[in-house]
């Protein structure tokens, strides 16, 4: 009933879009490359027969009608806008595979009781502002006038972007839905990581979305000449710095599911022959359960603490971010997972690592994910690669998820 080849085709003609020399995609938000991909989407979505629209925030938004008219309505989509030289399917696969469930619906005729809208979200990626979600901050009524403040690298603000691209930013909190106007959001997404290839599996249930907390940590000891100072002298601030990042690796990974990254290191002073007196490092510290992940930095700096009593250095922390992470509901979970079974696909959950827009819709309804299988995990390149059989196993869940959802008379 999924047209693999639609979607693939589909797929092709959207990633002339924006076709960078290097082989890859730019579609930033409120540029004519979106605005040319949206248009292309919203012939699809008519073929599909969806009443179009665009709301007041740039989402591209296409709806099939449901049996009863007041029952909130389930609501599926992606985003088509890109990071800076990005791949084809992160965003457009979600998009794509939505529009093509409803397209099967239409041609097997199937009624809901809930109405469904596909939608295309407004810039998901942060990659024009470096304030990305837009779009779905908009209709879970979280778009502030402030964020419209943020700047792009020539100094045009979100605002000013938003009113080239034909929309009035005094308009955007009327894109915002009320909560028991939705039922649910659900989201299909390359994986971008190597989970299901390990597992040699084409699609995926996403328990949660997994939140990111910052830090950077500052040691001080004290220089020294590298040749005159013996060891048990030292107060050497890149040993005690080195400790610290073996303790993140074990206490990340005894926990099964917390991942944690040094990402930036800067040693000061940074002579051969000097013993650094100064280290600076980021952590980047993950879990879909906020427990976890908040335990497993009590651990660290626990740990990061006594090795600096022990070094005679000092340690501060500055906390960059803390992001809850966001889990994916019950009602859509056991959807997908009734999907997964009628369909005979082994339901295998895992969590993202990435951030998507249904961590903006938590508040306002239900949301849910499913991933498709990414070759080598890689995703932000080029390179970024799902194979058609696995789109179509995708779009084939995705459509087997909603239609379970939308036929439930509550
Ligand atoms: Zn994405």
């Amino acid at each position: 009933m999924i047209n693999e080849d639609r979607i693939w085709q589909r797929l092709q003609s959207l990633s002339t879009i924006g076709h960078t020399e290097a082989g890859g995609i730019i579609r930033l938000s409120f540029t004519k490359e979106e605005q040319q991909a949206k248009d292309l989407v919203a012939t699809y979505m008519k073929e599909a027969g969806l009443s179009v629209r665009i709301d007041e925030a740039g989402n591209l938004i296409g709806r099939k009608e449901g049996k009863n008219a007041n029952a909130p309505v389930v609501m599926v989509g992606s985003h088509l806008d890109s990071v800076y030289n990005g791949g084809n399917f992160d965003g457009p696969l979600g998009v794509i595979a939505a529009v093509e469930a409803l397209q099967a619906m239409k041609e097997q005729n199937i009624e809901t009781e809930h109405p469904i809208e596909v939608i295309a979200f407004t810039d998901e990626e942060g990659a024009r502002f470096s304030f990305g979600m837009i779009g779905s901050r908009g209709i879970a009524g979280t778009l502030t006038a402030e964020d419209l403040h943020y700047q792009d690298k020539d100094g045009i603000t979100i605002a000013e972007a938003m009113a080239s691209a034909g929309l009035n930013p005094d308009e955007v909190s009327k894109a915002a839905r009320k909560p028991g106007d939705v039922k649910a959001y659900v989201e299909l997404h390359i994986e971008q990581g190597r989970v299901l290839e390990q597992r040699n599996l084409p699609v995926g249930i996403v328990t949660g979305i997994a939140g990111p907390l910052w830090l950077k940590l500052i040691i001080e000891g004290e220089a020294g000449h590298a040749g005159t100072t013996p060891m048990n002298l030292r107060h050497d601030a890149l040993t005690a710095a080195a400790k610290m990042m073996l303790t993140i690796e074990t206490e990340a990974a005894k926990t099964g599911t917390t991942v944690g990254t040094v990402g930036q290191l800067q040693v000061f002073p940074g002579g051969i022959n000097v013993i650094p007196n100064r280290v600076e490092f980021t952590l980047d510290l993950r879990d879909i359960d906020e427990k976890v992940r908040d335990g497993v930095e009590e651990r660290i700096l626990q740990q990061a603490r006594e090795i600096c009593q022990i070094q005679g250095v000092n340690l501060n922390v500055e906390l960059l971010q803390r992001v809850p992470p966001v889990p994916c509901s019950e009602l859509v979970q056991s959807a997908a997972k009734a999907a997964f079974e009628e369909l005979g696909y082994e339901i295998f959950t895992l969590p993202s690592g990435a951030g998507h827009d249904g961590m903006q819709m938590k508040d306002l309804c239900p949301i849910g994910m499913l991933f498709v299988r990414s070759k080598n995990g890689i995703s932000h390149n080029p390179e970024e690669w799902s194979s058609k059989e696995d789109c179509g196993h995708g779009a084939i869940a995705l459509y087997k998820t909603i239609v379970n959802l939308a036929i439930q008379k509550n």
